[in-house]
């Protein structure tokens, strides 16, 4: 390809709504361009990388048995209500963008294709001789995500690579989990990143493991908490460790204190002389259940450590057995919107009397309760009396009534010991997940009726597995791993052209000949090379050659007469003068055996 119809417009300044640094260079490198808020135009060179992503993705899916297929991106809305996702993905904060055809009827354009292939899969495999069955697609998802930013790394429409599994019993969905592990492992490397795999939320149907591929770089949205020494990794909304141990209060007395203006953790503990660990913190959350009641949930954990939102929305899923959807902290202006009395905040105890819900409008009347163990181990501990700036010291849970249900709620941190081996420290590091593959188990076959009959003659729910890539995201991801002050520096195997020749001087007829010479013999050598012929200064084209970083670059420049031309290796912006011919033979060795 020429540079000079390439429709290549590059940018010198850095784009103003472009905050980290892929995106800038995806922007300012004619890679991209936004249409709309979280919607982006994959431009040609754009396509190319996506291209070879997607080669890569399908060379290891098919190397363990995928099917690739392609599903609908239209969904008819019953599908989902049937798998019962319906009202959660399209009311409130839910993803799934959704209309109505002209005859009135609604559809959803797809977040995910669970529901679709859960139902072919119904229809399909009828016995578990078809099985193990593993699916695959790539093609555009939709979501209307709440904060699209980071150009590709979280948009509105984007390129991902799922995939499905159907088996017989939980032994072959494990088989193929681990096939799945190991193909995303060799992509991963293949496509030149870096990623640590992590253990992963599963949600609240709990049990089934769930692993996240994340890409290390400080411009990532995850928190991911890793030990030194390699065995634990897991995304923070996962991660379980020890707190830290709790200083026992001194005395057993157990007194009424006013506590005026002391109504955070930090202001009653700095005043009354108190360690965080000893004292209860009482937070009441509001849960939105998908059938929309609305449950009022009174959470315990000891004053030192934070909750964990992922955790808790699970564990209320799995107390109410119905799916929340949500959970925010209630406010004052709830409480008055609701008709009740009003509540001591900042002077909460974990037996806040369910009187107070009485007469609620539309809220449950009974407070769901809910302790992390580190607060159910507390023996003798300080927290709120309910009544306006009063607190209890030295009070225990049989004062109070007895021990609420306990649950790990709490976020795991930098710096706490590792459940493994306490002598090994967790540590955090920021990751963009870029894979995710997950045993689902039979919540989908189970609530769409998708069964096979068994060895035995019975019908059955198939065991599933999903896998998925997002395959725009990580496109960019890698440019976040790879680029430097000048610009993107793609990794050999993804990047849109592996050789750039560059003529200094296209006036200059020696410089154009060579240049063309070796332009063709790479491309004759298989070689996806790029021939920057157009009529500008040689520093305007080095500059874009650097910035849109093309892994090797061949300069034909005044030694054109004497058949040398300069090579230049973009990722380490070595520079060698040598004969065009051993510039050409080398490029073909390399790239031929590293890449073809
Ligand atoms: P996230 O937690 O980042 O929102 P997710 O867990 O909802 O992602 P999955 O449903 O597991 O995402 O989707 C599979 C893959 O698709 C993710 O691992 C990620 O690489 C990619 N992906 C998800 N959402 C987006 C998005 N809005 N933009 C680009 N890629 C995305
Ligand atoms: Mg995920």
């Amino acid at each position: 390809m020429r540079v000079s119809r390439l429709m290549l417009v590059t940018l010198r300044d850095v784009p103003a709504d472009a905050e980290i640094a892929s995106h800038q260079l995806l922007l300012r490198g004619g890679y991209i361009r936004r249409v709309t808020s979280g919607i982006y135009a994959y431009l040609p060179l754009m396509w190319r990388v996506l291209s070879k992503i997607k080669s890569i993705v399908q060379e290891e899916m098919n190397a363990i048995g995928a099917l690739e297929t392609l599903l609908p991106q239209l969904h008819p809305a019953e599908l989902w209500q049937r798998s019962g996702r319906w009202q959660g993905y399209t009311a409130g904060e839910g993803i799934m963008f959704n209309l109505e055809d002209r005859q009135g009827r609604e559809l959803g354009l797809g977040p995910t294709h669970e529901e679709v292939i859960t139902t072919l899969a119904g229809d399909l495999l009828r016995s578990y001789r078809q099985l193990p069955v593993t699916l695959y697609q790539i093609q555009s998802k939709f979501r209307d995500e709440i904060r699209p930013r980071f150009g590709l790394m979280r948009s509105r429409e984007f390129i991902m690579k799922d995939a499905y599994s159907f088996h017989a019993n939980e032994a072959d969905l494990t088989t193929t989990y681990k096939a799945m592990d190991k193909a995303y492992k060799r992509i991963f490397s293949r496509c030149g990143l870096e990623t640590v795999a992590v253990d992963a939320d599963s949600g609240a149907i709990g049990g089934a493991a769930s692993q996240e591929f994340m890409v290390t770089a400080d411009a990532g949205e995850d928190l991911i908490l890793t030990s030194a020494d390699g065995i634990y990794a897991a995304n923070q909304e996962k991660a379980v460790s020890h707190p830290a141990k709790a200083t026992p209060l001194p005395s057993k007395e157990s007194i009424v204190l006013d506590t005026p203006n002391q109504k955070t953790i930090e202001t009653l503990c700095s005043t009354q002389g108190l360690h965080p660990s000893q004292v209860i913190k009482v937070l009441v959350m509001l849960a939105r259940i998908e059938d929309g009641e609305l449950q009022p949930v009174l959470v315990s954990l000891r004053g030192d450590q934070e909750l964990n939102e992922v955790k808790l929305l699970n564990a209320l899923s799995k107390e109410l057995g119905k799916m929340v959807l949500d959970v925010a902290p209630i406010t004052a202006d709830q409480i008055v919107s609701q008709g009740i009395e009003a509540w001591p905040f900042g002077a909460l105890g974990p037996d806040l009397d369910d009187a107070l819900l009485s007469s609620a409008k539309s809220w449950i009347t009974r407070f769901l309760r809910l302790a992390d163990p580190s607060a159910t181990a507390l023996e003798n501990f300080v927290c709120g009396a309910n009544r306006s700036d009063q607190h209890r010291i030295g009070t225990n849970w049989s004062k109070l009534g007895g021990k609420p249900k306990s649950v790990d709620l709490r976020k795991a941190q930098a710096g706490d010991c590792c459940i493994h081996d306490s002598s090994q420290i967790l540590e955090e590091q920021r990751g963009i997940e870029v894979g995710h593959i997950f045993q689902l188990g039979r919540k989908y076959s189970q609530a769409l009726e998708a069964h096979f009959t068994n060895d035995k003659g019975t019908q059955e729910p198939f065991w599933m597995g999903c896998y998925g890539i997002g395959i725009s995201r990580l496109a960019q991801a890698a440019v976040e791993q790879h680029h430097d002050e000048a610009g993107i520096s793609w990794p050999l195997a993804i990047a849109p052209f592996e050789v750039i020749v560059v003529v200094a001087n296209l006036q200059d007829e020696p410089q154009q000949k060579l240049a063309e010479q070796l332009y063709s013999e790479l491309q004759a050598a298989g070689i996806d090379t790029l021939l920057d012929d157009r009529n500008e200064r040689a520093g305007v084209k080095f500059k874009d050659a650097d910035l849109i970083g093309i892994p090797w670059r061949i300069v034909v420049g005044r030694d054109a007469t004497k058949a040398e031309v300069e090579l230049v290796k973009r990722s380490s912006r070595e520079v060698r003068k040598l004969p065009a011919t051993q510039a050409l033979a080398e490029l073909i060795e390399e790239i031929g055996v590293n890449n073809h």
